[in-house]
């Protein structure tokens, strides 16, 4: 985003508008982190706001500043609809496809408003007005953080904008473990803590939050990890009975895959859940290292993300998934032993 960029952009937002903020389907931290950060910022200058994500999120994110204001547009589809349609101005955050947010996509591409795309995966596609993509940034928080300090406006970020921004980095860097987290972010972390957001309380609120039954599907999710030394690959398998078994709820199972992953040796990681409604076997890939699972899932599975997490899908069963999976393989041995 260049300066012409950010002086048209405070223009535009110098008077009041008609604004909505939305992300992908099944929204997580930074999702939702990144919109009711941008929400609490662009309330201060009066305009008209609204968050409208395409379906639900999990329990553990149902506490941030402001979530019991947003539209779902699964279930308010009018209300959502026409907002959309009336709106002066579309922030798309944390996503750069309007596929990316399932039946809502063809609300957006009707949409007359100025469109601005603030997100950090890789392949935007060409829908916007303003872009400010950024494939080197952890997480779209943080990159929230970035456009208001180009707007000169730090100084309203308060104790609600702080939280949003914090819960977004905090969840999309693992905790401030994966290779996307610079001094930057632990520099824009520590401002967002002297600002009011509440560190532990928020570590707290997303990860110490685990019913028994969530525990007992990560036990059934370890049990069924495979792994294949020979391409440093390990996945997890978890069948619509299994998530049925445990009384599976949205994000029960965020996160699993990080435990293959976490193997000595292992760069290379995957896990496949049933979704008997949708009908799809949903795919999460993470690696370490150079190996891209953005090119592998876009080559194989219909998905993308970034190099070292992305997701996809497959229209097969559980089984010739996992299969398909494995016959893949070998033509990465090379590049999965060269790292
Ligand atoms: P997750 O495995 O946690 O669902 O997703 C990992 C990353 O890949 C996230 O940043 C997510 O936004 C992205 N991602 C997940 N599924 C898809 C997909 O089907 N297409 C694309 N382009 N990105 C995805
Ligand atoms: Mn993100």
């Amino acid at each position: 985003m260049n300066a012409e960029d950010i002086s048209a952009i405070k223009a535009l937002l110098s008077t009041p508008k008609h604004i909505v903020i939305v992300c992908h389907k099944n929204p997580d931290g930074d999702a939702i982190g990144s919109s009711l950060g941008l929400y609490h910022y662009l309330k201060q200058y009066n305009h008209n706001v609204q968050v409208i994500t395409p379906n639900t999120y999990p329990d553990f994110l149902k506490w941030v500043p402001g979530e019991n204001h947003i539209l779902k547009y699964d279930t308010q589809t009018e209300q959502s609809a026409a907002l959309i349609a009336a709106a002066d101005i579309l922030f798309t955050l944390d996503f750069n496809a309007y596929h990316r947010t399932g039946t809502m996509a063809p609300a957006l591409e009707a949409s007359k408003a100025i469109k601005i795309l603030i997100d950090h995966h890789q392949a935007p596609d060409d829908y916007a007005t303003y872009m400010y993509s950024d494939v080197n940034i952890c997480s779209t928080c943080q990159m929230i953080y970035h456009f208001i300090d180009m707007l000169n406006d730090t100084v309203l970020i308060g104790p609600e904008i702080a939280t949003c921004l914090y819960l977004g980095i905090m969840t999309d860097t693992g905790s401030f473990r994966f290779r996307s987290t610079s001094s930057t972010t632990h520099r824009i972390i520590a401002e967002l803590i002297d600002r009011g957001a509440d560190n532990a309380a928020i570590h707290n609120d997303v990860y110490d939050t685990n019913s028994h039954n969530r525990l007992q599907l990560l036990g059934c999710a370890l049990t069924n990890l495979k792994i294949h030394p020979e391409y440093r690959t390990a996945y997890i398998t978890l069948s619509q009975d299994e998530l049925y078994k445990f009384d599976y709820k949205k994000g029960d199972t965020e996160g699993v895959v990080n435990y293959a992953l976490s193997l000595n040796n292992i760069i290379f990681a995957a896990i496949f859940i049933e979704d008997r409604q949708e009908g799809i076997i949903k795919i999460s890939l993470r690696s370490k290292g150079k190996f891209s699972v953005n090119e592998f899932s876009r080559a194989h599975f219909n998905g993308g993300g970034h190099n070292n997490a992305a997701g996809g899908k497959s229209e097969i069963s559980l089984e010739a998934t996992v299969e398909k999976f494995i016959s893949i393989l070998p033509s990465y041995k090379d590049v999965l032993n060269d790292e």
